[in-house]
């Protein structure tokens, strides 16, 4: 299946990064939000993050201008009418998604295929919104997208063989390495990450160590190269309470309830480097 043009829903902290990633693989890349200022402030992210590559010598000054150039924005689906691809990566919300997909399916072209940057959501929940379910799949990029070679492919119970292999040559082509898991609740990455980070956040919480010093055990102890509270600053702390959410309603096991103090930051709208302050502040 010839892939040339993506769309992805959701100009976050994700599908900035997947927007970037894909122009700069050579497709071109329709990327949606709900305002053009969110629109605006992701286009300016993009220049910022490919300008850094660029001082490193990673691309040239002429590939970034070329990605840039292959990106148009709009703040309506319909602008993804003749998409060959979405990444849909808006916030982990299963109404919201559901809401996205039977619009995306009713705008799409009948052979696009629909996938969800969802880090925990089952994706035969979201396909259901949706009358062609073996196109819909689980697409999950790590943060941040540039810098990270991971991309956990969801198969859903219908997702069809030529929806996977076609998004495993996708992955291929934007230089990462695509894992096949099942659908289940967090997959395979956050099943086994936020466990860790809601634990970090108990420490934390029940004064066993300060933060600095939670993470530094995790990055001097275990090699990891940020430790969990920076982590879950660096993906969200909303992020990490709603994947939370999901697997503790999914599993049925109060082993993956949010910490209390996660809940709170949540609360207080300190989500972490996204707004300034988490489990530690970042200024502007
Ligand atoms: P984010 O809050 O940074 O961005 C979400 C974006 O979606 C916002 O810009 C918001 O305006 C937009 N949005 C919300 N509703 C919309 C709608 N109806 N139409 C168009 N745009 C809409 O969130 P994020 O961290 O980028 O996460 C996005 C998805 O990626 C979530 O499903 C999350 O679980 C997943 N994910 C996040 C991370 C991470 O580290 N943050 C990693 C992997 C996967």
């Amino acid at each position: 299946m010839q892939i040339n043009k993506i769309g992805v829903v959701g100009a976050g902290t994700m599908g900035n990064g997947i927007a970037h990633v894909c122009a700069l693989s050579g497709f071109d890349v329709v990327l949606i939000d709900m305002s053009q200022e969110i629109l605006d402030r992701a286009t300016e992210k993009m220049k910022k993050n490919m300008g850094r590559q660029v001082k490193k010598e990673k691309i040239s000054q002429a590939d970034m201008d070329a990605a840039l150039k292959r990106i148009t924005n709009a703040t309506a689906l319909e602008a993804l009418k003749d998409a060959d691809l979405v990444v849909e990566a808006v916030v982990e919300d299963l109404k919201t998604k559901k809401e996205i997909f039977q619009k995306l399916d009713a705008i799409c072209k009948k052979d696009c295929i629909l996938s969800s940057n969802t880090s925990s959501i089952s994706i035969g929940d979201i396909a259901q919104a949706t009358k062609r379910p073996e196109k819909v799949m689980g697409m999950h990029f790590m943060n941040p997208v540039p810098m990270m070679v991971l991309v956990e492919l969801v198969k859903g119970k219908s997702t069809s063989e030529e929806t996977i292999n076609a998004a495993r040559e996708i992955a291929e082509k934007l230089g990462k390495t695509p894992v096949l898991v099942n659908d289940s609740p967090g997959f395979v990455a956050n099943r086994i990450l936020m466990p860790m980070i809601n634990e970090a956040v108990w420490c934390l919480n029940e004064g066993v160590a300060k933060a600095e010093d939670v993470d530094a055990v995790m990055k001097l102890g275990m090699n990891h190269p940020m430790g969990p509270l920076a982590l879950a600053d660096l993906i969200g702390l909303d992020v990490c309470k709603s994947i939370l959410d999901v697997m503790y309603e999914g599993f049925s096991d109060k082993k993956y309830a949010p910490c209390p103090l996660l809940s709170k930051k949540v609360e207080e709208g300190n989500l972490g480097r996204k707004t300034g302050k988490g489990f530690y502040e970042y200024g502007k």
